[in-house]
């Protein structure tokens, strides 16, 4: 029997009505011939949750034991979602990330998979049991711990175990159909993408489009998944993602992401290595960072940029001098509620970039910056004019 790979989101089980509608969808899809794999989320707002009440016992609980805690959101759907199933006479089984066989390396709250060992899964499929995946967490084969894959990481779950399970179907099931030209939620005007390249969807999901993990996209694409984005409310086809078209530049979508926050360290003494140093400690104590440049004028003058979350980079702020060690004189600030607007497609240029500067001047959102990159155009603008500057261009782009 094919083996197809389902996920679904935190919206799709919020509650026991929808755990039963998504244990009615299973089974029809298993009537249909197929080995069912299901990965899920949290419900509903769980995972933010645990973190607001993690931080009311604790100012800074240590990342181990909040993988712990945030590992717990998923294992309750998966079990909920498996009785729902046993109650429609289809024989079902839970694991939790570690019992599927989900390798990854240490970095609580960030870790990367490294290895897929879906022994036990294929097991229970051969026995017949429709397998349910709490998505979002694995464990480290070196520290023998839990760790969590990141915020949204369930979908990355889905691709790997579609992957390691002989590059099998992965179907996302969410709130909304599929795709979209924009978020829906900020620009009521956007449309259905019926098919989008790996690449187009990469930009769009590391750009803030938050429908897909960013890794899971890039995943799917190294692996060479089919991956489909559906609605798990309607039956209705979604967005298929799959190799990208080689052709005339194209705007896809406008994507976007806010709150975001940058961390600039600035240093003239060491040179070279103390940065690279202070580097490899900010990757190691704070993986979710992003490091977005690093200029070195030199052995004079260094400057590092990371962005990501308030909290991430006060922690920074907080510890820099203790994390840089003695020696050097790097100074480190921070700010804070960055926006950035994207045109996502390949082959984007100047041409776009004039026009699309051209509508956020008529919509009157100052820009602040722009940055090309090979799947890109990346407009930062202030955070309170997000919305308008993703309106502004997804009608100067996307709409007829
Ligand atoms: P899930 O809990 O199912 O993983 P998410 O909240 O992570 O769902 O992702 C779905 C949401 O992503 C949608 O409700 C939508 O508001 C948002 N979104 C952002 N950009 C897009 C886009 N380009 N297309 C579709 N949805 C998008
Ligand atoms: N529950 C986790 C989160 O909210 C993972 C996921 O939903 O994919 O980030
Ligand atoms: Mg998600």
């Amino acid at each position: 029997m094919d083996i197809l790979v389902h996920k679904y989101g935190g919206t799709s089980v919020n509650g026991p009505e929808r755990i039963r509608a998504v244990a009615a969808r299973i089974a029809a899809a298993r009537t249909s011939g197929h080995s069912m794999v299901v990965v899920v989320s949290a419900m509903g707002e769980t995972t933010d949750e645990l973190i607001a009440l993690a931080h009311q016992v604790s100012p800074q609980p240590s990342r181990r034991e909040m993988d712990m805690l945030l590992s717990t959101g998923e294992r309750v759907s998966m079990a909920l979602l498996a009785m729902a199933l046993h109650d429609l006479g289809v024989r079902a089984i839970s694991f939790t990330g570690s019992q599927s066989g989900i390798l990854t390396d240490e970095a609580h709250s960030n870790a990367r998979i490294v290895g897929v060992k879906p022994d036990r899964i294929r097991a229970a499929l051969g026995e017949g049991h429709v397998v349910i995946v709490a998505g979002f967490q694995g464990v480290s084969p070196v520290t023998r711990e839990i760790t969590t894959l990141g915020r949204g990481g369930s979908d990355t779950t889905a691709v790997a175990l579609a992957a390691a399970l002989g590059r099998v179907r992965c179907e996302i099931y969410t709130d909304v159909d599929g795709v979209f030209t924009a978020d829906p939620r900020v620009a009521p005007a956007a449309r259905l993408v019926p098919r989008i390249g790996y690449r187009a969807c990469s930009a769009l999901a590391h750009l803030g489009g938050r429908v897909l993990h960013a890794r899971c996209v890039d995943l799917a694409a190294r692996e060479r998944v089919p991956l489909a984005v559906r609605s798990s409310f309607r039956d209705v086809p979604g967005t298929e993602i799959m190799e990208d078209d080689v052709e005339a530049p194209r705007v896809e979508a406008v994507t976007h992401r806010t709150g975001v926050s940058l961390a600039i360290a600035e240093g003239n003494a060491g040179g070279k290595g103390e940065a690279r140093g202070i580097l490899e400690a900010v990757s190691e104590r704070f993986p979710a960072l992003e490091l977005v440049a690093h200029e070195q004028d030199g052995e004079t003058h260094g400057a590092l940029v990371w962005m990501g979350s308030r909290e991430d980079a006060e922690a920074l702020k907080a510890g820099f001098r203790e994390l840089r060690g003695p020696g050097g004189e790097w100074r480190l600030d921070v700010s804070h509620d960055a926006a950035f607007v994207s045109l996502v497609g390949l082959g984007l240029g100047a041409t776009e970039a004039a026009k699309a500067e051209r509508a956020l001047e008529r919509s009157g959102v100052p820009l602040v910056a722009l940055r090309v990159t090979p799947a890109a155009l990346v407009f930062r603008v202030a955070s309170a004019r997000a919305d308008d500057a993703v309106r502004a261009l997804h009608a100067a782009f996307l709409e007829r």
